[in-house]
């Protein structure tokens, strides 16, 4: 994609939805790097779910170390991976006392230090608690940029240098809210919605899905 060309998809992409936020709930770093960990392979509304009734309790480090691994586990039971998740919760709140002073750092390689965070969920910590403009490469990210031509890469960290290299001002920090936004309900994986994409004319994806039919709406597909 040339230079006038992935500005005007941002431009686009962020007319549509001048201020994107995550969708995961969270009310300050702290409770976002442990809203990010429980993610992992599971949907934003399962996390919301759970953590809802979590941060009720334990929304500090001092407090989640004080719930425990096997009191943290009754709450996020519901969530994929939650065994490894609650110890890594833990391990994670407690170095935040030990070493930290009970503070999230705004640093990458501070963060990439806890138990269970790597590096997308510190791209989405800085980006998000911190203002950085870092570029967290998930799934949705990672088919977009490859789909369109923006940010091919033959794995995340390949796209996330690509995006860091091409996306302008001023929609660094935005970038990677509209992306995921525009990867989870509209270019998704199996079918992209191409026929109501706001980029369709700048992207590189052929062929591009046409519009349902009467017909093809109201009929299932058949398996491939
Ligand atoms: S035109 Fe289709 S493939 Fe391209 S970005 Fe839009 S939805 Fe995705």
């Amino acid at each position: 994609m040339k230079k006038d060309e992935i500005f005007e998809f941002f431009r686009r992409l962020a007319e549509l939805n001048p201020d994107p936020q995550t969708e995961l709930e969270f009310k300050d770093p702290y409770t976002l790097v442990v809203a990010v960990a429980l993610s992992a392979q599971a949907t934003d509304v399962s996390v919301n779910l759970a953590t809802r009734r979590l941060f009720k309790v334990a929304d500090t480090p001092a407090k989640m170390v004080a719930l425990g691994e096997e009191g943290l586990k009754d709450f996020i039971k519901t969530i994929g991976l939650f065994n490894t998740k609650a110890k890594n919760v833990i391990l994670l709140s407690q170095k935040l006392i030990d070493e930290f002073g009970g503070k999230v750092p705004e640093d990458r390689a501070a963060l990439e230090s806890l138990p269970g965070v790597g590096r997308k969920t510190a791209n989405v910590v800085l980006n998000t608690a911190f203002a950085q403009e870092t570029f967290a490469v998930d799934t949705h990210i990672f088919r977009v940029g490859n789909r369109t031509g923006l940010a091919p890469g033959k794995t995340p960290l390949d796209v996330e240098l690509k995006l860091e290299k091409v996306v302008p001002q001023p929609f660094r920090r935005g970038a990677h809210h509209w992306l995921i936004l525009h990867g989870r309900y509209i270019c998704k994986a199996r079918k992209p919605e191409c026929w109501r994409c706001p980029v369709i004319d700048l992207c590189a994806f052929k062929p591009k899905t046409p519009a349902p039919t009467a017909k093809s709406a109201g009929s299932a597909s058949p398996a491939r």
